[in-house]
């Protein structure tokens, strides 16, 4: 084989240079690489505030790959069209990428790879973004794991292989293909007036997640298990974000705090357990794909949850007049983020106070959240709901005030998001008015809270009436 070849990488949610193994393997024995990302319909599809961080990530990544005598070449179209064109623009025989594992990508990619195939090119996918293949990880009885606490005992003791360093060099191609324009794509546009608050809280690129990743094991795992569920403390990691482009891979993270629970540090086993969570996520994923689009247990098809509700822009736009689960989504709306404890009790909120369909939550969660997700989200509401397996069961019913007493005691996370009767509103809570569309006719000057649009009593027993009447009806059918 000639050597001199281009060997053509297929960057998706990947921007990084260090633990990539199609990189890896595509510049072995010195041949040039073509670094190339394709606008496609999963990247057209993306929420607002996820094709915002894409577009920063890119950016990112192609000034990165420009310091280095290369180029990231971007293309609109089909993957397998779009990388044939490059291959004969080019002369590469290799096309390369790292696996996406959610159900879109995994059919996708399989088309993909069949047509280029047929083309006669060599394609070659490597693991991508988890720490075990989700086919490589299964129960002595059963086809798969359905329960996390199993899930976990069986890997925490697995050999994870070590991270790989970045290459030395990135040859570069002969002949450089076309590219377009990152700023015709218009990634921010759907982001209207937020992108701009939005992207002063973002975090991008690689040195910037190695970055984050440090300062927490250096300032925050050691009380991470004490303090991960309060919002207001700088507790948990912040790596969901760069996570989700895959500017640091989960390997990075197992193995630097390996050595962090190798020194005795209390909360490093917890923390470990969580970036389990996301495996599992995607073990569920990939055995049960109906995750992402259907109620898990198909019981729950008969429970009257709405599509909609009088209230349900009241809770997108954080004033349903209860300050924690308010105070959340503007948390979402401004940074793209939001903590877990303050997921948990939106979804719960939403799903049994409102009866509202879980998935008008993920579809919420997937327009605005930086650290979107498809499988993390997907089971993260299915848990909230009740209806996924492993479950919070449905009449664990949040209440957000017991929560806000517990979690946020002295009202630091209500007062940091809720600008309305503070005579010195955060700048945090201040911004929120900058971010959102005129025509929600918000003002920090109306009286706070309102009265709740559903009072929490009163919608929690709503909720257990219906949940007592779906499993009336459900046993009168079995009888
Ligand atoms: P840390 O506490 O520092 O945890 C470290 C890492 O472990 C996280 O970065 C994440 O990769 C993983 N992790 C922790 N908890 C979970 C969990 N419950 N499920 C899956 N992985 C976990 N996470 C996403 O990354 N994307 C989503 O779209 C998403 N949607 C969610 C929707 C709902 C309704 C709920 C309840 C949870 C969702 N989560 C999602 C999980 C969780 O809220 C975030 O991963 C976490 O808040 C990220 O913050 P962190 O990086 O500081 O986490």
């Amino acid at each position: 084989m000639d050597h001199k070849e281009p060997v053509l990488y297929w960057v998706r949610r990947d921007f990084r240079l260090s633990d990539n193994r199609a990189l890896t393997a595509a510049v072995e024995n010195g041949r040039p690489v073509v670094f190339v990302l394709i606008r496609d319909q999963q990247l057209r599809d993306l929420g607002a505030a996820a094709s915002q961080r894409y577009e920063a990530a890119v950016q990112d990544f192609s000034e990165r790959l420009t310091s280095k005598g290369q180029r990231l070449i971007l293309r609109s179209g089909e993957p397998a069209l779009v990388l044939k064109v490059v291959s004969q623009e080019t002369g590469a025989t290799q096309v390369v990428w790292n696996r996406l594992y959610d159900v879109g990508n995994r059919e996708n990619d399989a088309i993909t790879k069949a047509k280029l195939t047929e083309q006669g090119l060599r394609v070659r996918s490597f693991r991508g973004q988890l720490l075990f293949e989700p086919w490589d990880v299964s129960p002595a009885s059963g086809p798969f794991y359905q329960v996390y606490s199993p899930f976990w005992r069986s890997v925490r003791t697995r050999t994870v292989t070590e991270p790989l360093i970045a290459p030395l060099q990135l040859p570069a191609p002969r002949v450089w293909p076309r590219s377009e324009i990152l700023k015709d794509w218009n990634l921010s546009v759907k982001m209207c007036r937020g992108a701009d608050v939005l992207a002063v809280h973002l975090r991008v690129g690689e040195t910037q997640a190695q970055n984050t990743l440090h300062r927490f094991l250096i300032h925050c795992i050691a009380a991470y298990k004490s303090d991960r569920d309060y919002p207001s403390r700088p507790a948990t990691s912040g790596l969901s974000e760069p996570l989700t482009y895959g500017e640091i891979t989960p390997h990075q993270i197992w193995s630097a705090a390996q050595r962090h629970l190798q020194d005795g540090s209390p909360g490093a086993e917890h923390f470990l357990k969580e970036l389990f969570w996301r495996e599992f996520a995607y073990h569920l994923n990939f055995h049960t794909p109906h995750i992402e689009t259907r109620n898990w247990r198909a019981g729950w098809d008969s429970f009257g949850w709405s599509a909609t509700s009088p209230h349900l822009d009241a809770w997108k736009q954080g004033r349903t007049g209860v300050p924690f689960v308010d105070a959340a989504m503007r948390e979402l709306y401004v940074t793209g983020i939001m903590h877990n404890r303050a997921r948990m009790i939106v979804g719960s909120y939403l799903t049994k106070h409102m009866l509202v369909d879980w998935r008008v939550g993920q579809a919420w969660f997937q327009e605005c959240l930086i650290d979107w997700d498809p499988a993390s989200n997907a089971m993260g509401w299915q848990w909230v709901a009740g209806c996924g397996p492993d479950a919070s069961p449905f009449f664990r019913i949040f209440n957000p005030a017991r929560q806000q007493a517990q979690y946020d005691p002295n009202n630091t996370y209500i007062n940091r998001w809720i600008a309305e009767g503070s005579e010195d509103p955060s700048a945090e809570a201040q911004s929120y008015f900058d971010a959102i569309p005129n025509s929600w006719s918000l003002s920090p000057n109306e009286k706070y809270p309102p009265k709740p649009v559903v009072d929490l009593a009163h919608g929690r027993n709503l909720a257990l009436e219906a949940y007592q009447n779906h499993r009336a009806k459900k046993e009168k059918n079995v009888v």
